[in-house]
């Protein structure tokens, strides 16, 4: 079941790649993950940090969260937005959907921090809501 996922950034510095089956695939749309994804929500796969084998440097932006800190790796060559790793969830990596080399694998189990969601944000109706976060 464990299939191979890999991927980068869009100048290529930075690669990742991992043998480990995701966690959970998720849909985020917190205010954060509007401003550093540059749109509506941030598409995340999240995945067991110590099976992620990362080539290249993410330079991290660090910045308190809802429940604690956040850091956002980002290609500090090209700007792309790469992963993203929570304090509290210190054992986790999670990395955006559209830096996967097939994005298309990409299956969201759900919307989270939908209060916040964009007027102009267009949501699969099919997926459930957490209006303030993966539990509430
Ligand atoms: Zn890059
Ligand atoms: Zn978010």
């Amino acid at each position: 079941m464990a299939q191979s996922l890999h991927g980068g950034c869009a100048c290529g510095a930075v690669r990742y790649e991992t043998g480990a089956a995701p966690i959970l695939m998720l849909n985020c749309h917190c205010r954060h993950c509007q401003q550093a994804s540059g749109t509506a929500y941030a598409a995340t796969v999240v995945l067991p940090g110590k099976a992620v084998k990362m080539t290249g440097e993410l330079r991290y932006h660090r910045r308190e969260g809802n429940k604690g800190f956040v850091e956002r790796g980002f290609c500090p060559t090209c700007g792309s937005p790469v992963a993203l790793k929570l304090d509290r969830l210190s054992d986790l990596i999670a990395v955006h959907a559209a830096s996967l080399d097939d994005p298309a694998m990409y299956r969201p189990a759900m919307d989270i921090f939908t209060a916040s969601a964009q007027p102009w944000d267009c949501m699969n109706p099919d997926l459930p809501k957490r209006p303030h976060g993966p539990q509430d």
